[in-house]
């Protein structure tokens, strides 16, 4: 019998939907076993659709990207009442993804910026009819429902996804390795202390020898070891999209310390090497770091501006 699926998209860039359609033919291997139930980023599914599933009546449920809106966190809570199986699928649902840098302003400067400052606006207003609004922080779908699979990644491979859906077709187990990037990446390392910080447009990576020695911000050693290593690999430093491996419990608190302990230089210069270190250390994953838990835990709310206390 086919097994049931739903796919879900939350606030995100819909690029781990472009991971599952870049397996092609592959496809044909696993579409046969599935029945798609709900997936609006490719077939005209409405939010009643949804709701119109019995509860736990869908095998394998999927959720990409994280709750900016509150319609956000409906559509989360309905895909866990529906699904047995529940797959936070993408860096965006496990950790909060890139769009978790915005919890560093306050939700006033935000829709601010965006609806009324941004330079290419034209009708300064901020929408309020037929819009779900705002929750005040991005916190990670893990902090709001109960998952069975982590599949993390900005996006996750296409290897990586045909991997997890074989794996929950088949009832084997599906778990995330404790490796890292520098354990799958091909590069000399011999473990320099670095001087300078270059970026990536300064000079010409020697393609044998560890980025990171370069003087290149790689981040490979504190990132989990499930993608590849494909950026070192193409000659470009890892940006730690996949988050940490599951060992390491917060990814820029680990680099920071790292980069203490492998750069010979003063604090000031660290400091001037990195204009915006929330960026750079915690690409996709401040949302899940202690940092922004503790300052969202702060203002009493779980991010939808409800009291939870
Ligand atoms: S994890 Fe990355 S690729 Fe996937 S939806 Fe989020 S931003 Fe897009
Ligand atoms: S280039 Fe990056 S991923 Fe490769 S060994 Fe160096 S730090 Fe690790
Ligand atoms: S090498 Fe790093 S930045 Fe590149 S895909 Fe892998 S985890 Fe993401």
């Amino acid at each position: 019998m086919a097994k049931r699926v739903a796919f879900a998209q939350l606030s995100s860039c819909w690029g781990c939907d472009q991971a599952l359609v870049d397996l092609h033919f592959r496809l044909l291997d696993v579409l046969p076993d599935l029945e798609v139930v709900y997936w609006p980023a490719v077939v005209d599914y409405k939010l009643s659709d949804l709701k119109s599933l019995p509860d736990g009546s869908v095998h394998l449920g999927f959720v990409e990207g994280s709750c900016r809106t509150k319609e956000d966190v409906h559509i989360l809570e309905l895909m866990r009442e529906k699904s047995r199986l529940l797959v936070a699928w993408g860096s965006c649902s496990c950790y909060g993804g890139v769009q978790g840098l915005a919890n560093t302003w306050p939700l006033a400067q935000l829709v601010q910026r965006k609806f009324i400052k941004t330079e290419t606006v034209t009708d300064s207003r901020v929408p309020e009819e037929n819009v779900p609004g705002f929750v005040e922080y991005i916190i990670p779908n893990t902090d709001r429902v109960r998952f069975d699979i982590i599949l993390p990644g900005c996006p996750p491979t296409s290897d990586n996804v045909y991997d997890a859906v074989v794996a929950l077709l088949t009832g084997r187990p599906f778990d995330l390795p404790d490796t890292t990037v520098c354990d799958e990446c091909p590069r000399e390392r011999k473990e320099k202390r670095i001087k300078e910080f270059k970026r990536t447009y300064q000079g010409r990576p020697d393609p044998e020898k560890c980025l990171l020695d370069q003087g290149y911000l790689c981040l490979g050693f504190a990132t989990i070891g499930f993608c590849g290593a494909q950026c070192p690999k193409a000659n470009m430093p890892c940006k730690g999209c996949f988050g940490p491996p599951p060992s390491i419990r917060d990814h820029g608190a680990k680099i920071i310390s790292a980069l203490g302990a492998i750069a010979d230089m003063s604090p000031e210069e660290l400091e001037n090497a990195f204009p915006d270190p929330v960026g750079s250390f915690y690409f996709t994953d401040y949302a899940a770091s202690y940092i922004a838990k503790v300052s969202a835990g702060n203002s009493g709310d779980k991010g939808d501006g409800e009291d939870r206390r």
